[in-house]
């Protein structure tokens, strides 16, 4: 349909669009409830690594083949040991001649099973005086030898994407497949990190919207007492504030767009869209959830898988509680 890759220029393939462009059809999908493909993840996390630190080369060989839809992505960064903390990963590549050789495993991989192409964080300097300064990425495709997909993980939510587990086992990686400079993974990863976060506060403000504008059909419909809910004033007032702060998020997530497509939204300030953007998301899911009654706990309800595939905005792509950390920083050195 052409939605992927729409920030990539045409001459990768892309549509030669903008970021703003891509967020419209991500709000789009959110806003239509349709939180299943990981199409964000692919087109606007994974795509921009390879466009911004891949060689000429690699950037051919993977773009054209990604906006098709033909070559599907992932990043795998998590380990069953480290999460939040990704100082604390194991998985490592080990320089035999010209290659690589790589060892370890990932869980909770968005596209892991689906994937063809994972970008893999990996360990090149075990004794650099941080993990910061001896982490590298790695293109490793599918039909590598020694790279085994796991299983598909059951979740509570997000049911339409996969999530699964990786394993690399002695895994013989050409010098082709790092992608930037060796040892410089973290910062590659620090410098993307904005677009991801601010990606999850429009997925998780567009959600609300379309939570509130079910609930608001629902109640208007609904009768109890003789009348429809929406005439309970404790009902209206709860539509009220519900309204009001999802005005504000949106006035917040658009001004961050704004900044974030001149390239220059801070971390913190994509940390707070993203952090703040998803709890009211929960917020809203819950009161929502309240308001259908027992019809919101059914699945043929749409609230029901919303208020499911809410949840976990609040712990990946930096938990809520690590990125207020990461905001607290920032008041305290400014
Ligand atoms: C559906 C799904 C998809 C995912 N997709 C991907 C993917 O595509 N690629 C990928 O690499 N990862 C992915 N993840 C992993 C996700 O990013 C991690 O789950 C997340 O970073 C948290 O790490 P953890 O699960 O190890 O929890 P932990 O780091 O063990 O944290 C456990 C709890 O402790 C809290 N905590 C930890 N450290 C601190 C701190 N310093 N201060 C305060 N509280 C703290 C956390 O907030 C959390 O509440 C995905 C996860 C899920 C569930």
């Amino acid at each position: 349909m052409g939605l992927l890759g729409i920030a990539t220029p045409e001459e990768h393939g892309g549509l030669g669009g903008d970021f703003l462009m891509s967020s419209i059809v991500i709000d789009e999908l959110s806003y239509s409830n349709c939180s299943g493909p990981g199409w964000a993840i692919h087109s606007d996390i994974i795509m921009p690594y390879i466009l911004h630190h891949g060689t000429p080369e690699q950037i051919q060989r993977f773009l054209p083949a990604m906006s098709a839809g033909k070559c599907i992505g992932a990043i795998a960064m998590t380990e069953p040991g480290a999460g939040s903390d990704l100082q604390g990963i194991r998985t490592n590549a080990k320089k035999d001649g010209d290659d690589y050789i790589l060892n370890g495993s990932k869980v909770f991989i968005t596209n892991g099973y689906m994937s063809d192409v994972v970008i893999v964080v990996a360990l090149t300097n075990p004794t650099a005086k941080t993990a910061a300064h001896g982490i590298s990425l790695f293109l490793v495709e599918e039909g590598m030898k020694g790279f085994i997909k796991g299983k598909k993980l059951k979740k509570m939510g997000l049911k339409a994407q996969d999530t699964a587990e990786l394993f690399f086992e002695d895994v013989r990686l050409p010098k082709s497949a790092l992608l930037g400079q060796e040892n410089r993974g973290f910062y590659y990863l620090m410098n993307e990190l904005p677009q991801e976060r601010l990606l999850i506060g429009i997925m998780a403000m567009a959600s609300c919207e379309y939570m509130f504008e079910e609930t608001r059909k629902y109640v208007k419909e609904r009768k109890a007492f003789g009348k429809t809910l929406s005439k309970l004033q404790v009902i209206q007032h709860q539509l009220a504030e519900m309204k009001t702060e999802i005005s504000i998020g949106r006035a917040f997530i658009d001004q961050c767009l704004d900044i974030h497509n001149t390239r220059t939204l801070d971390s913190s300030t994509a940390s707070m869209a993203k952090y703040w953007a998803s709890e009211l998301q929960n917020k809203v899911a819950d009161r929502c959830v309240q308001l259908h009654g027992g019809w919101g706990y059914m699945q043929e309800y749409g609230i029901c898988r919303a208020y499911t595939d809410a949840r976990v905005q609040r712990i990946y792509g930096g938990s809520n509680e690590v990125l207020r950390g990461l905001i607290a920083r920032q008041i305290i050195m400014d």
